[in-house]
């Protein structure tokens, strides 16, 4: 997508501190990091947000989802860690290209967010 934030950082157009990459999945330090971990974990292929998956793309979500586990291997989040994906305007969602939070580092509170 040609003008999608996430897009431009897929192909190195914008600057990322990059965490993790493989043939599929990019992971990036989030830039207003809401905890001492705050890593967003999003797909090379554009899909804009989960209520876009379905189950000829699902495989684009599971992508992201082999990765989170090596990437809190990575940063050492023994301890547990909230993984979150908000979907649309209601759900908070600013930047329209699937992405997934990993957030810790700390211990988080029981109401969700971060
Ligand atoms: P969401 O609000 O769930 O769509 O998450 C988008 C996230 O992207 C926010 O937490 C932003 O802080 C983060 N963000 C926005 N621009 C950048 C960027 N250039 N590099 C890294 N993170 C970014
Ligand atoms: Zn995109």
């Amino acid at each position: 997508m040609a003008d999608c934030l996430f897009c431009k950082i897929v192909a190195g157009e914008i600057p990322s501190t990059k965490v993790y990459e493989d043939a599929t999945v990019l992971a990036f330090r989030d830039v207003a990091p809401q905890a001492p971990t705050h890593i967003l974990v999003v797909p090379k292929t554009h899909v804009d947000s989960l209520d876009a998956v379905t189950i000829e793309n699902a495989a684009i979500a599971g992508w992201c989802l082999q990765a989170i586990p090596k990437i809190a291997k990575l940063e050492g989040l023994t301890n547990g860690y909230r993984v979150i994906s908000n979907v649309g305007e209601d759900g908070g969602q600013t930047v329209p290209h699937l992405h997934f939070h990993i957030i810790g580092g700390k211990k988080l509170s029981n109401h969700g967010g971060f």
